[in-house]
């Protein structure tokens, strides 16, 4: 993998990650697609998005249909059929979310199948070799999240819990890595270390100390933010966390956010982005605009002719009123879920897209305000 920063405005940064199935331009924000299937659409739809890159979850696929049959299959990629690049988690976040399923010990993550019940183990090499076999372009390592506010003692555990794994997680790639030159093959995935510390900056300090010293890795990401801190507090977390990873990596932020989060985090240097917000958000009929957001189902929408969002150029709203999506709406059409997700997606899309132009411009600033006032 390759990473190239072309431009920074501030602490803002515009750059290129090269990856096996294409370029990705940052900032970038990855649609969710949990089931190898970002909801309502397939991804024909991605494609005319433009969408560079999506995130699936390895929690998910190693259960349904397994990561083997996904390996027969030929990967995620021909699998789905999406030509681009795939990141994959962890399952950290799902031992986090599954909660009363799920206990963490020394050396990985038991948990209880939401779907059948039968029991599981994850450790940091048995996560890798699922992504191996879903061949993902970027694999997040195993991590410990905690849910915040959370004790120090918690925080301190995750801390080290998540540096240990790492350090499993790096050495066993490696060696994959030399097994394959040995093959004369090259292994096209790519591995991302995961940050902690809640909102404390000793701890962040703490981990980005740990996952630096034990070499590099592809790019690092910051976990356990977004899970129940007030934003401010987030932001001011950002601020000092960002400015301990490698400036020549990719930096992602997990799981975040409205808008307004992805600018705040784009303005103190994070590269890239993923979150459930928009496609989720629109199937409930909140929609983002550049104006705002919008709840579709609102009946003064009833007999509104125009788009979605006039600034938009998306298939929705070349194609479609809001008076007709609100009524799709309302008799829970299906086709509903997947119009509203196409422009929810463009919005996200074309948000960072524009921050990068602004970047390279040099006017990211004025962006960044713009976008303050209008999701304030
Ligand atoms: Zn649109």
């Amino acid at each position: 993998m390759e990473f190239n920063l072309q431009k920074i405005d501030g602490e803002a940064r515009a750059g290129s990650i090269k990856l096996a199935h294409g370029e990705v331009l940052t900032p970038i924000f990855m649609p969710v697609g949990t089931q190898a299937s970002v909801k309502a659409l397939d991804f024909k739809d991605l494609l005319e998005l433009d969408c560079p890159i999506v995130l699936a979850n390895t929690y998910h696929l190693y259960l349904r249909p397994s990561d083997e049959v996904v390996a027969k299959l030929g990967g995620l990629h021909n699998f789905s059929k999406f030509p681009r690049n795939f990141l994959t988690d962890s399952g950290g976040f799902q031992a986090f979310s599954l909660g009363g399923n799920v206990k963490v010990q020394e050396e990985g993550i038991v948990f209880k199948s939401h779907i059948d019940g039968s029991k599981h183990f994850f450790t940091p090499k048995k996560v890798l070799d699922i992504e191996y076999n879903l061949n993902s372009d970027i694999m997040m390592i195993l991590d410990d999240l905690v849910g915040l506010p959370a004790s120090k003692e918690r925080i301190k555990e995750s801390i080290n819990r998540t540096s240990l794994w790492a350090k499993e997680a790096i050495e066993y790639h490696t060696f994959k890595k030399e097994q394959f030159k040995n093959e004369g093959r090259e292994l096209s995935n790519n591995i991302f270390a995961i940050n902690q510390g809640g909102t404390d900056r000793e701890f962040r300090e703490m981990s980005a100390r740990d996952l630096t010293s034990m070499g590099e890795f592809d790019g690092y990401a910051i976990g356990g933010l977004a899970v129940g801190e007030p934003n401010e507090l987030m932001y001011e977390t950002l601020s000092f966390t960002v400015p301990l990873l490698p400036k020549n990596k990719p930096r992602y932020l997990m799981g975040v956010g409205t808008p307004r989060d992805i600018i705040e985090a784009i303005y103190r240097g994070v590269d890239m982005f993923d979150c459930v917000m928009p496609t989720r958000n629109a199937r409930n009929g909140t929609i983002f605009t550049h104006f705002g957001k919008l709840s579709i189902k609102s009946s003064r929408f009833k007999l509104d002719d125009n788009p979605l969002d006039s600034k938009c150029s998306c298939y929705t709203c070349q194609n479609f009123s809001r008076a007709y999506l609100h009524h799709l709406f309302r008799a829970g059409e299906m086709s509903y879920f997947r119009l509203s997700s196409i422009h929810n997606l463009a919005f996200y899309l074309k948000l960072v897209r524009d921050a990068r132009e602004a970047i390279l411009k040099g006017e990211f600033r004025r962006l960044y305000q713009e976008i303050c006032e209008i999701y304030n």
